[in-house]
């Protein structure tokens, strides 16, 4: 079988190389656009990141194409619907990297429960006065996660190895999932009231927009912590500047802003210079992260070698699957 990688880099090339004995491969570190559709015209598989746009009019040059295998979440960038109709298959990757951004979110909570980012700082400028730096232990106190999906449901059991207590809201709830990992469903405003700390896990979505608006974060104890690893647009951030100002929330951590929705994909953070400057210039804005009480990462939550390499198994296995004729991560 021949196959035809786009946008690849260096480090993937590499690992993908040995993967497929017996194949002929192609690897080109440029997308695939109508002007270079040469390159696979051959391919019986192509495999892409979103910057590849494939069009019915790019199948109809790609005769002997049978799969497409996207090395993302979405699809967009694929005519799915031309796909089917020329019954060529299509595989993505539904997911990748849940521990990973859980563990991000214990990276934030800790940092700020223990003052890591201002322990760093006080000392690199060599003041020494330790009653401000003084933290609280995870033991103990309540941790309120908002929307217990496969994100979440890590947090969770990250949360009971340090000896939380845990309150769930989520618009489905799953009783098997809460004996299981110990936890407890309440309404939201519940969640909010009791938390030391809450922790977004939801969509974006319109019935998500500001799900944290000014009402509802008036609601928390005072001085809970509010940390993000979702996506900006769930927080009303004018509210939460508010928040941290008055002492009604002790803290946040952020690793996503409100406005920066047009990342379709995170790890469009690594391939695309431009999503980077986008965020970059929110960044320079953003006055919440001027804010002694505020630790923010540039949307780095997904970032760690093993999620980034698990799209790469996840890739060979679905091109291997297909092989064998077996449905995996199918969407056409
Ligand atoms: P998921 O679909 O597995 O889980 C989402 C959960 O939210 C589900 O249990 C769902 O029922 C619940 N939910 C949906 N609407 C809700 C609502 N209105 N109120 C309460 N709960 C609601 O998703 P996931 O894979 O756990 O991802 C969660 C979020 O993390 C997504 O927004 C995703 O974009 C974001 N994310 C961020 C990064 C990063 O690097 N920062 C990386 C990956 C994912």
């Amino acid at each position: 079988m021949k196959i035809a990688f786009f946008e690849v880099k260096d480090w993937e090339r590499d690992f993908l190389a040995p993967q497929f004995p017996g194949c002929t491969l192609a690897f080109h570190p440029e997308r695939l656009d109508s002007s270079n559709l040469e390159a696979a015209a051959e391919s019986e598989c192509l495999s892409v990141f979103i910057y590849s746009r494939i069009t019915a009019a790019d199948l109809d040059r790609l005769p002997q194409l049978k799969l497409i295998v996207t090395r993302s979440t979405g699809t967009d960038h694929i005519d799915t619907a031309a796909c089917r109709q020329r019954q060529i298959a299509v595989a993505n990757v539904p997911h990748y990297g849940e521990n990973t951004v859980a563990e991000h979110t214990f990276a934030l909570i800790l940092s700020l429960s223990r003052n890591v980012h201002k322990s760093y700082r006080h000392a690199v400028e060599g003041r020494m006065e330790m009653a401000a730096l003084t933290g609280f232990d995870l033991k103990g106190k309540t941790l309120g996660v908002v929307g217990v999906g496969r994100i979440g449901m890590h947090v969770v059991k990250i949360a009971r190895g340090f000896g939380m207590r845990v309150l769930a809201y989520d618009v489905r709830q799953d009783s098997f999932l809460a004996e299981l990992l110990n936890f407890t469903y309440a309404p939201l405003e519940q969640v909010l009231a009791e938390s030391d700390i809450i922790t977004l896990h939801t969509p974006y979505l319109p019935a998500t927009h500001h799900l944290l608006n000014r009402e509802r974060l008036r609601l928390a104890k005072r001085g809970a912590l509010l940390v993000n690893t979702a996506r900006g647009g769930l927080v009303d951030t004018d509210a939460l500047l508010e928040a941290l100002q008055s002492g009604q929330l002790g803290g946040a951590g952020l690793d996503v802003l409100e406005g920066e929705e047009l990342i379709r994909e995170e790890h469009e953070l690594l391939h695309s210079p431009r999503a980077a400057e986008a965020l970059q210039a929110l960044v320079r804005r953003s006055e919440l992260l001027k804010m002694d009480n505020v630790v923010f990462t540039p949307h780095n939550a997904f970032n760690s070698r093993e999620a980034m390499q698990r799209i790469l198994e996840t890739t060979v296995a679905n091109v291997l699957a297909w092989q064998r004729g077996e449905e995996l991560n199918r969407v056409v």
